[in-house]
């Protein structure tokens, strides 16, 4: 059995750990490989070298660090379609999917490419007589990132290439769910030219997390998960003084007004609630109909019945399995949850059989409708294919709603009207707003800006954002003499 490789001073090292986690193919429940719980010596070398390298990668000219960048976004496109072939089989994503999950990091390795321009500091002259003041932004030393399952190409690239650019050295501890794609990503990376020690990889769970939250090499951490993992990561790391992001769960709404497109509502309500088996932290799992709109519902339950799951190699599968046997579970029992609380199910996925893979960690798409804030489904982040409607009778009514949601990840807006749209943008407490659009991830050179519950610290990931978040700035105040001022007294007070 394969056994997945840490990534230590450069090279590709086998754990002397005694403690290994299954990796499983999620159609099949078939074993593809085994992942390490690093020990505590291997995750000390880790440390140890991403310590003693970064005295050297920082001192790397920008445009260099950046052309490392150049050359890893070309290998990528290269191997775009294996990579994507990885996270078929270890998350069961679609084709379509997984190239998108891989497309979507190297947009940001792209962006990581522009680090000269994103450095720059600011300057004034003449801050005082003959006194300049500037700025520079510097790396900070070992950054660290924790990630989740369900993108493991974007998540890892979200990361990495900014902090390396920026003249950081890196430690990756991916999921440990599906690590054989962050470990293609890294060979490439190493590939593109990215020196020894730049970048490590470790793998294991909590003990591992613990290890890399209480090092103080450690400066800053970047973590994207659950709730409860991403409130310790970010509580325990500030603890120990550093810089935490922490990117957690969701719940996603979008509200349709009766002057909406409908065919538009249909299709997109479709792909945005159960595309990817609803495994997205910016999935739309609530609708908000307001008014007359909910007349469409029964149209979007049609709809939505007429998808079906399925394995990867089927070009008609929707979307794939969950990730785990106890994931499945745990959504079929929300699902039973649901309708004790008295929701209607109007399309139940559960115990959902796909033919010729008996194993799979199947659910089939599933809708409630008459949902009330105080039920379990809609409190919970469900993570799967599970679709909600609620309903209201004012555009205000559904912005109190989802005002008062903790979470704040993305939202959206179906509507034909200026007014309705500005209106939305503007009163939302959602740090993401899509205006005819479901799933509102803004590309590299914005930032992924989720709010609320959903997110905790304070700079975001990519875009200029991440740049602050992985650089420190350095502030000079300058002055040189001539004759005539350095022969002028002493400045006995704080003025310049
Ligand atoms: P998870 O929290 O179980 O795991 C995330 C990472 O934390 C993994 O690397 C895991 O090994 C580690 N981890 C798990 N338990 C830990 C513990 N007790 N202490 C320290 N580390 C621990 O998350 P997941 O199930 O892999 O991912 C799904 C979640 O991620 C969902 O809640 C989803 O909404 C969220 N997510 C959020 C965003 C966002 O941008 N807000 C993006 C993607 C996913």
């Amino acid at each position: 059995m394969k056994q997945v490789p840490l990534f230590i001073n450069g090279e590709w090292v086998d754990s002397k750990s005694t403690r290994t986690i299954d990796v499983t193919n999620p159609a099949t429940q078939e074993v593809i490989a085994k992942v390490p719980c690093a020990t505590k010596a291997e995750m000390t070398a880790a440390i140890e070298s991403a310590k003693q390298t970064f005295k050297t990668w920082k001192e790397v000219p920008v445009p260099q660090r950046a052309r490392v960048m150049m050359n890893y976004a070309y290998l990528l496109k290269k191997h775009q379609e294996e990579i994507a072939g990885i996270i078929c089989e270890e998350l069961g994503k679609t084709k379509e999917d997984a190239m998108g999950d891989v497309w979507r990091g190297i947009e940001v390795v792209e962006h990581a490419a522009n680090i000269p321009s994103m450095m720059m500091g600011e300057t004034v002259e003449n801050v005082a007589r003959n006194i300049d003041t500037y700025s520079y932004t510097q790396p900070l030393g070992v950054c660290v990132g924790i990630t989740p399952f369900n993108f493991p190409a974007m998540i890892p690239l979200w990361m990495f290439p900014l902090a390396v650019a920026c003249g950081n050295t890196f430690i990756l501890k991916p999921s440990e769910q599906d690590p054989l794609t962050p470990t293609r990503l890294v060979e490439l990376f190493e590939e593109a030219g990215a020196p020894k020690g730049v970048l490590q990889v470790v793998h294991g769970d909590k003990e591992q997390v613990d290890i890399l939250l209480n090092e103080p090499e450690v400066k800053a951490i970047s973590f994207v998960g659950s709730v409860g993992v991403g409130q310790y990561i970010y509580k325990t790391g500030t603890d120990n003084m550093k810089r935490v992001q922490a990117f957690l769960g969701a719940k996603n709404h979008m509200v349709v007004m009766p002057d909406a497109n409908k065919d538009a509502v249909v299709n997109n309500i479709v792909g945005a609630s159960v595309g990817a088996a609803g495994q997205r932290c910016m999935a739309i799992s609530v609708a908000v109909f307001v008014g007359e709109a909910q007349k469409w519902i029964p149209e979007i339950q049609q709809k939505l019945a007429s998808v079906r799951p399925g394995h990867y190699t089927d070009p008609e599968a929707a979307y794939g399995p969950q990730i785990t046997p106890q994931a499945k579970v745990r959504i079929e029992s929300l699902i039973a949850q649901g309708k004790k609380e008295g929701a209607t199910c109007v399309l139940d996925g559960s115990g959902c059989e796909v033919p010729g893979f008996p194993n799979g960690n199947w659910v089939g798409p599933t809708m409630f409708t008459d949902v009330t804030e105080e039920m379990e489904i809609y409190k919970q982040e469900i993570f799967g294919p599970v679709f909600l409607t609620m309903n209201v009778d004012t555009l205000d009514d559904a912005i109190d709603l989802i005002n008062r949601n903790p979470y704040g990840n993305g939202t959206s807006i179906f509507t034909s009207s200026g007014g309705s749209a500005r209106k939305y943008q503007h009163n939302i407490e959602v740090g993401q707003v899509g205006i005819n659009i479901p799933i509102p991830v803004p590309l590299p050179f914005f930032s992924f800006t989720g709010w609320k519950g959903s997110f905790a610290g304070d700079q975001h990931a990519y875009g200029k954002q991440a740049v602050k978040f992985y650089t420190e700035t350095k502030t000079i105040t300058s002055r040189w003499f001539d004759e005539e001022t350095a022969a002028s007294g002493p400045n006995m007070s704080i003025t310049l």
